[in-house]
């Protein structure tokens, strides 16, 4: 799922997607997982700013007791997207950053990603309930 950062950066306001996950998630998540984004794109002098919240109720096969379980995953993140390799190494003290190509960035990338960074792979206190 590509957007353009110009034509995205139009909206000024916060825009409503719904994603449908099935590859390259992590081991522990269940597919198909559907994500609900809110995100809003800027354009700040020569690269954007991403703001991007993400709610999902996430399928977890606990990867200790293999006993599923549901996880409310709320992330919120701030990604600066770069259209030049070295604007984002200037960047990466400040942001996460993603080098876009073609001036588009893939929703469903950033969002993978983030799951793999972010999302448990386990019961996050004990197994035996
Ligand atoms: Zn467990």
């Amino acid at each position: 799922m590509k957007f353009s950062v110009k034509e995205f950066s139009r909206f000024g306001t916060m825009q409503a997607i719904t994603v449908k996950l099935t590859e390259r998630l992590p081991d522990a998540i269940q597919a198909p997982c559907t994500v609900n984004c809110m995100l809003m794109i800027n354009r700040v002098d020569n690269y954007y700013l991403l703001n991007l919240e993400t709610n999902a109720e996430l399928n977890i096969e606990c990867q200790r007791c293999l006993k599923l379980f549901k996880y409310d995953y709320h992330h919120k993140d701030e990604l600066a997207l770069c259209l030049h390799e070295d604007r984002a190494n200037t960047l990466m003290e400040l942001y996460d950053v993603v080098v876009l190509e073609n001036q588009e960035f893939n929703l469903i990338d950033i969002i993978t990603d983030n799951l793999h960074l972010y999302a448990p792979w386990a019961h996050e206190e004990s197994c035996l309930n």
